[in-house]
């Protein structure tokens, strides 16, 4: 792939109002008008450019969501409060009553709970599927399926999505195709391979400063336009909005992201190939024995890596706390659910994060008790990281 992602978040140029090299934070949740007919008109939605009210757009929401945007390569984008608040706009502007999805069955436990618990409750059904089994995926389409969605690299296993495929049978049987792309910002650009909406938790790895919670959609200028309907729009009615001065801070850190990104995956790959050749399972889109390697890297945008996610199983449960206990009194990261911090983050998803998929599903998935999710973190000296990380590993048993 040749898509150019970080060069097109920084070719924006927005200067602020005293000409700042930040655009100016705006700081208002309504806005005046200076004739009572454009406020109609801004209403019936005939009035570009005119603001109304901050839950429906502010212009410090609007410039992160262009940047967004451009990094996706889509024509326009829509920030929410939180991942799940772009998850759940988006599926609830996109299916009513009686329709149905395809959906992945190693998403975000977040995503799964409103798919398989909440969304019933408004007709809405869900098949859950082996997104890597494209038979399986068609098999699960019928007449009431709306959407296909996905994880381009999936929570927790970082199982991989051919996009390109999924794109292909959502076109085929007229569905949208959503990506969920907060594990692989950067390195995957799904708009590219023919996803309809993509979707961030800028949470984790965008903001990568752990200190708030956010989320994105991006897609075409008609569909953001639908979320935004003052009538009829999911996310102006559900009104999950970020706030405006946390949309200033996020695209401060949004600029710095090619730089983290290419850190997390150096560092991430050096730890995979190191655990790798000690016999550790570990599972890491970059390694080649990883069953999704060769279409990662059909998709891959060069210098970006295969991110900074990976997973060891090391056999149990006590196994794993011992571990994750001894690596953070080591101060190697800290023991936290969430990923994308400059630390290296670990927590073992069976019984956190993805504790809302009952058991023996999790079993079904290939998610099992003694597996430790990685967010490997910017470490300047991984290779210290790696020998204490080892020597924690050799002292609780698992080497
Ligand atoms: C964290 C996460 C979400 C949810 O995002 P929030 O910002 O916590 O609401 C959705 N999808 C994935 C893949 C995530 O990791």
């Amino acid at each position: 792939m040749d898509f150019k992602p970080a060069n097109n978040i920084q070719d924006l140029q927005y200067f602020g109002e005293f000409g700042g090299v930040n655009p100016s934070i705006s700081d208002s949740s309504t806005y005046t008008f200076l004739s009572a007919k454009t406020m109609f008109d801004t209403f019936e939605g005939n009035a570009d450019g005119c603001y109304l009210y901050s839950r429906h757009s502010s212009p410090s929401n609007l410039y992160l969501g262009e940047a967004l945007a451009a990094m996706e390569g889509t024509e326009t984008a829509n920030v929410t409060a939180s991942g799940m608040g772009a998850i759940t706009g988006v599926i609830l502007e996109l299916c009513k009553a009686n329709d149905h999805i395809v959906c992945s069955r190693t998403i975000y436990g977040g995503t799964y709970a409103f798919l398989k618990n909440f969304t019933p409750g408004f007709g809405i059904a869900t098949s859950f599927v082996d997104i890597t089994n494209l038979g399986l995926v068609e098999a699960a389409i019928n007449e009431h399926t709306k959407v296909l969605y996905c994880e381009s690299v999936s929570n927790p296993l970082l199982e991989v999505a051919d996009i390109k495929a999924l794109a292909a049978l959502a076109k085929k049987y007229n569905l949208k195709l959503v990506v969920d792309n907060t594990f692989s910002p950067l390195s995957i650009t799904p708009q590219i391979l023919g996803a309809d909406i993509v979707i961030h938790s800028l949470t984790k790895f965008i903001n990568g400063s752990s200190d708030t919670v956010g989320g994105v959609v991006c897609g075409t200028q008609d569909f953001i336009n639908a979320l935004r309907d003052v009538n009829t729009g999911a996310c102006m009615l559900l009104g999950s909005t970020m706030d405006t001065l946390r949309a200033a801070s996020v695209l401060k850190n949004l600029r710095t992201l090619h730089i983290r990104i290419q850190q997390h995956s150096k560092n991430a790959m050096y730890l995979a190939e190191k655990f790798e050749s000690i016999g550790l399972r570990t599972v890491y889109p970059g390694l080649p024995s990883h069953p999704s390697h060769a279409i990662f890297k059909s998709m891959l945008n060069d210098e970006y890596g295969y991110g900074g996610m990976l997973t060891v199983d090391v056999g149990s449960l006590d196994k794993a706390n011992e571990l994750m206990e001894m690596m953070q009194n080591k101060n190697l990261g800290y023991l936290a659910v969430s990923l994308g911090f400059y630390k290296t983050l670990f927590s073992a998803p069976g019984s956190s994060t993805s504790s809302e998929i009952p058991e023996e599903e999790q079993k079904k998935m290939g998610l099992s008790d003694g597996l430790i999710r990685f967010s490997i973190g910017l470490d300047a000296d991984i290779e210290r990281t790696h020998t204490v990380m080892v020597d924690c590993m050799r002292a609780v048993g698992v080497l």
